[in-house]
């Protein structure tokens, strides 16, 4: 039925079916197939003052369209959830590339064909490149550590390069860890890439920008008579677990809850923090057409930000005479400062904390928890909304 910034005097959480936590992909793509399908009335609560979770897009002082929590481009492989997201957005052709700046020098990540005659000269860049053709075949993708167990002097000439001056300073910074410490399903999204293709989502079908904002995808997505949002509203507030049960404003509630947040903050960190990496992000509006020739170049051998982003090269907005660049430094999150938790940290005794919370609620047949903070996932944005699509045809099963 509406957004608006705060609760009504008198707010009844009984007066809805459904109680939704954050206006993110997760809980947006909830509320909207609850009230499509079910008939539902749904409250969702969110403690931010806009909708759009972290994919949130809005235009500067200078007029140039930002994302306020760092670059956003859409890419999937998953017909269901274009499907799905289509409804509500129509698309750019935009398709994602990334430089990565090495020694001054800006080549290709995924790193590829070109990277490698850039890095290692014409003639030995293409002898080294039909090399890895001849081993993994042409259009493969290589994660970086499984290049490096290869037993081959030239295999391994290619993969001590890519791992010095792509991985290694970069995953420092991103991770405060070298990429061998970290999960490599992480270093994994980024793989060499055998082959010509310098997008940076080769595999993704379908990929581009939405047309107008992401924050107009989600305006079209909660625009519904049975939704309300209520904008600047921590639900801890009035939500709790208590004895196996959910409690609302002091008495148990029937009706289904999406929680979309950290698990721990729902406990009040009891078992003990999860960890997360936060990131500072600072734009700067310059005085100039164009920064940089693509949407984002990594800095993967200096600097103590990782990447720089120019969103007008992302979003094809034209302003002229202007432009807004955003760096990202990364650090460790500290619970309870008001920081974002950005990066859940994928490591076993974090996942068993996540797991340690979520046996607390796991019995709790309406509480229902989804999304890249309440699943402890390194999700994107079709990931989540796959998540939101099964967990919504499950409760959709049960009406
Ligand atoms: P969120 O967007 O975090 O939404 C959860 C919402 O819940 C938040 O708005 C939060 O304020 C609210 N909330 C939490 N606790 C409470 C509470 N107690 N009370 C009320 N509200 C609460 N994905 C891609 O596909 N492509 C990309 O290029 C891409 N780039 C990214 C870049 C960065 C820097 C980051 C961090 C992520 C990127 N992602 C990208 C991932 C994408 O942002 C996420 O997958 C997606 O936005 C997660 O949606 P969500 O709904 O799970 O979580
Ligand atoms: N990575 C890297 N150098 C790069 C790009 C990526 O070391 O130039 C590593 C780094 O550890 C990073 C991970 O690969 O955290 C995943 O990169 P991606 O671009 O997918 O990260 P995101 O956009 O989610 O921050």
């Amino acid at each position: 039925m509406g957004i608006q910034q705060g609760l009504p005097e008198g707010f009844n959480p009984g007066g809805y079916d459904a109680i939704v936590v954050g206006a993110g992909y997760a809980g947006a793509t909830c509320a909207r197939r609850l009230a499509d399908a079910c008939g539902l009335r749904i409250a969702i609560v969110e403690r931010r003052p806009h909708i759009a979770g972290n994919a949130y897009d809005h235009l500067d002082e200078a007029g140039v369209l930002i994302h306020e929590y760092g670059p956003h481009i859409y890419h999937t492989t998953n017909d269901r959830v274009h499907q799905f997201l289509s409804r509500f957005t129509e698309w750019t052709d935009y398709q994602h590339k990334v430089l990565a700046n090495i020694h001054g020098e800006l080549m290709p990540v995924p790193f590829n064909h070109a990277s490698l005659k850039l890095a290692f000269g014409e003639e030995r860049g293409e002898h080294l490149y039909q090399k890895l053709v001849a081993t993994f075949g042409e259009n493969k993708k290589v994660p970086i550590m499984e290049l490096r167990e290869k037993n081959d002097p030239e295999l391994s000439e290619v993969a001590d390069y890519v791992y010095e001056n792509v991985f290694l300073y970069y995953t420092m910074k991103q991770w405060g860890k070298t990429p061998d410490q970290i999960d490599p399903s992480i270093t994994g999204r980024v793989p060499v890439f055998v082959g010509d293709d310098d997008r940076y989502f080769p595999a993704a079908p379908h990929q581009g920008m939405p047309a107008e904002s992401y924050t107009a995808l989600f305006k079209r997505m909660l625009d519904h008579d049975l939704i309300d949002v209520f904008l600047g509203v921590d639900v801890r507030d009035f939500l709790s677990i208590e004895d196996g049960r959910v409690v609302m404003c002091g008495r148990p509630y029937g009706g289904d809850v999406i929680y979309t947040g950290p698990l721990d903050e729902l406990f009040g960190l009891d078992l003990g923090a999860l960890p997360y990496r936060t990131l500072d992000m600072v734009f700067e509006t310059l005085d100039v057409d164009q920064f940089q020739p693509v949407g984002t170049v990594n800095y993967t051998t200096s600097e103590d930000f990782t990447r720089i982003t120019e969103f007008k090269n992302m979003t094809g907005q034209v302003v002229p005479g202007k432009t807004t660049i955003m760096r990202e430094y990364s650090r460790a999150y500290e619970p309870g400062s008001g920081q974002t938790p950005y990066y859940a940290i994928l490591e076993d005794q974090n996942l068993e904390l996540y797991r340690s919370y979520r046996a607390r609620v796991e019995g709790i047949v309406n509480f229902h928890c989804v999304g890249r903070l309440a699943e402890y996932r390194y999700y994107d944005m079709d990931g989540v909304v796959a998540s939101a699509l099964e967990l919504s045809d499950a409760i959709i099963s049960q009406h």
